[in-house]
């Protein structure tokens, strides 16, 4: 959490296996409806495709994991609330997540997960940064509370 440039290039990393994850399910859609309509061989250079994503997605997710692990060893990750606009619900975001407000407080993956449970707040997770799987990695390894009370 303490290096910029580390959470800049997870950041980059996790547009891209977003996008890469996007584009599997667009070419699967696709494929499976050439398959349907008895377009063989259209149907399977689309699941070539998909073959060829896939594994540039697994690289990608390689990758993110090995960052994360040296921003593990940094210290516990911090959590950004963007609050409701007119037309979007607040947002939790993975403090490093190029979509969280800049400036402003951060929170342990404690408060984290006391907004998430919120019935009034209603608060998503972001789909860029899926800040979630952070939040039961921290109450997991017992790093979710480090805010005090
Ligand atoms: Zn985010």
């Amino acid at each position: 959490m303490n290096d910029p440039r580390l959470a800049h290039r997870l950041a980059q990393h996790r547009t891209v296996a977003a996008w890469l994850h996007y584009q599997v399910g667009a070419e699967k859609r696709a494929s499976e409806k050439l398959q349907a309509a008895g377009e063989q061989v259209r149907a399977e250079q689309h699941a070539t495709v998909v073959a060829y994503l896939e594994y540039l997605l697994k690289g990608e997710r390689d990758t993110i994991g090995q960052l994360e692990t040296q921003q593990a060893e940094l210290g516990p990750i911090r959590f950004k609330l963007q609050p409701r606009t007119t037309t979007l619900p607040p947002h939790l975001h993975r403090a490093d997540c190029w979509m969280a407000p800049t400036g402003g407080s951060t929170y342990d993956a404690h408060r984290a997960r006391l907004a998430m449970n919120d019935a009034v707040l209603k608060v998503r997770a972001c789909d860029a940064c899926d800040p979630i799987p952070a939040i039961e990695e921290a109450e997991r390894t017992g790093t979710a509370s480090m805010d005090g009370p």
